[in-house]
């Protein structure tokens, strides 16, 4: 049987970086086993629905490049893939499961539910629950006469239809990810499925749809394992063959303590959303990954080994090699802890793997925005430069003082700042020297600029670093960046020996 599996979210808000994994381990799960990845909208809850959202989920998606075979976008065999597009198909489910006594109707009122748990909780019960044992005393097709229950209905009661969920039954399967589960009968309530106003509810509609859609594993959140012994018996109940289920471990906060939930937003100095977000209502905002500018293969990659790893020590991975590797009997138990840092290490991995004239071409654009002119030859060969220590591309716009002319120390306390505390009168006399060899040098390139620097160093007994920072700061108004050597070279002769006189008259006193 070939592998179907699907990933499906509720459009009540963006979509959470564990809701882009799991998506994620079912793509790489089906790509590997050559099935199929299905995408449903699970929107029975229609007073959770919140518009914008499964756009939002739609384009995260694709910015991922984790295009479903099937969805409500492009449809599909199985098809609709929106629950709400599904409507009219559950009643003849939860007929069924009534047909079977495996469910019943029931017409307690919400003042009768209350009365009922208020009675419980007198009685010392922790945890009252409408189950095998309470459905005895309450208001349903159990308990009342065939007749009764026929005219309630024909009269058109409320009612809503429960699962009769055994009174003494084990309820154990096989989970993928955390072995066997076990549940006694005892501890799950008689859910409800399906409500008179015609709508099922998620755990009716989950089940029918993902028989239907003939899925055959269900990877997802561990948030959802608690109800999976009620699926279980679901399944039974139908008589159908249930999938296999696989439950992903949480995410969980940088330090360690708890889940990194949705209303973390950007509270903890990094966006949990794929994308940015404006709440409809609110209209609070949240960032997202793609605008931070992180590379789609970048968060890809680390949403990957945030509860899975290879079994190696590799940790660059294209989505082709992550299919290739990817097995669920590697995914961790235990919560995975979210690594900011980690994650802006793997856009920079990106970002040096990306070739130098696309680089250039970004570059080019950034620095059109401050008003900035060069050719892409030159933006080209400034990103082969800048980008050693770039995590963003937008970081390349540090090295502005490449495409500009004049002397970088003009109105930059920052480099006055630094060259305050670096120079020493006995740097003059070598930087000097080295502007005389930088005239005369017959070509002006990285190699013949190094030698001069070190013939200097050589005949005033200089270390590196008595001078190197001067004419760091003198050429490029800051302490850190690309080589000088390259750097000096992509300025020109004419530039670098402009900036070190205009250098040594600003240290002179
Ligand atoms: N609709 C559920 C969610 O929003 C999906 C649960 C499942 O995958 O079975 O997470």
């Amino acid at each position: 049987m070939s592998v179907r599996v699907r990933f499906a979210p509720s459009p009540t808000g963006p979509l959470h970086m564990g809701g882009v994994r799991t998506a994620l381990y079912n793509y790489l799960f089906a790509r590997k086993h050559g099935g199929q990845f299905l995408l449903r909208i699970e929107d029975t809850d229609q007073t959770r629905f919140v518009p914008g959202a499964e756009d939002y989920i739609k384009e995260s998606l694709e910015w991922c490049g984790l295009v479903p075979d099937e969805s409500p976008w492009v449809g599909g065999p199985d098809g609709p893939y929106r629950q709400s597009d599904r409507k009219g198909l559950y009643k003849q489910y939860a007929d069924e499961l009534i047909a079977k006594d495996k469910a019943y109707y029931a017409f307690d009122t919400p003042e009768e539910l209350d009365a009922m748990r208020e009675r419980l909780k007198a009685a010392g019960v922790a945890a009252p629950a409408y189950n095998a044992v309470t459905r005895e005393h309450m208001k349903n097709s159990l308990t009342l006469s065939a007749d009764e229950t026929k005219e309630r209905l024909s009269r058109g009661d409320e009612y809503v239809i429960r699962l009769k969920v055994p009174r003494h039954a084990e309820v154990r399967f096989e989970d993928i990810i955390r072995g066997w589960v076990v549940v006694h009968s005892a501890n799950i309530d008689d859910k409800v499925l399906f409500k008179s106003d015609g709508m099922p509810t998620y755990h009716l509609a989950n089940i029918v749809d993902d028989h239907l859609m003939r899925i055959t594993h269900v990877i997802r959140g561990e948030e959802w394992l608690p109800s999976a012994p009620l699926h279980v018996l679901i399944y039974e109940a139908f008589g159908w063959e249930r999938p296999q289920f696989a439950h992903l471990p949480l995410i969980l906060k940088p330090d360690g303590n708890g889940k990194l939930s949705k209303r973390d937003g950007d509270r903890l100095g990094f966006p949990v959303f794929s994308l940015n977000w404006t709440d409809p209502v609110s209209g609070e905002k949240s960032s997202g990954y793609r605008e931070r500018g992180y590379y789609p293969e970048a968060f890809i990659n680390m949403l990957a080994l945030l509860g899975w790893n290879p079994g190696t020590d590799q940790e660059i991975m294209s989505i082709a090699q992550l299919t290739d590797l990817f097995d669920l009997e590697r995914v961790h138990k235990g919560g995975a802890k979210f690594d900011p840092e980690k994650t802006k290490w793997f856009n920079q991995q990106y970002l040096r793997m990306r070739p130098d004239a696309e680089l250039g071409s970004q570059l080019l654009e950034k620095l059109l925005m401050h008003g900035i002119e060069t050719s892409h030859a030159r933006a080209t060969h400034a990103a082969g430069l800048l980008k050693e220590r770039a995590t963003f591309v937008d970081d390349m716009l540090e090295g502005t003082y490449l495409f500009t002319s004049g002397s970088p120390l003009i109105d930059n306390p920052t480099a006055n700042e630094e060259l305050a505390k670096r120079w020493k009168p006995e740097a003059a006399p070598a930087i000097e020297d080295f502007l005389l060899k930088l005239e005369r040098l017959r070509e002006f390139t990285p190699a013949a600029i190094e030698s001069a620097f070190n013939e200097v160093l050589r005949e005033k007994s200089m270390k590196i670093g008595q001078v190197m920072p001067i004419y760091r700061l003198f050429v490029a108004g800051r302490i850190q960046g690309p080589g000088m050597f390259d750097v000096s070279a992509l300025l020109g002769r004419d530039e670098v020996v402009m900036r070190m006189k205009a250098g040594l008259q600003h240290c002179r006193p």
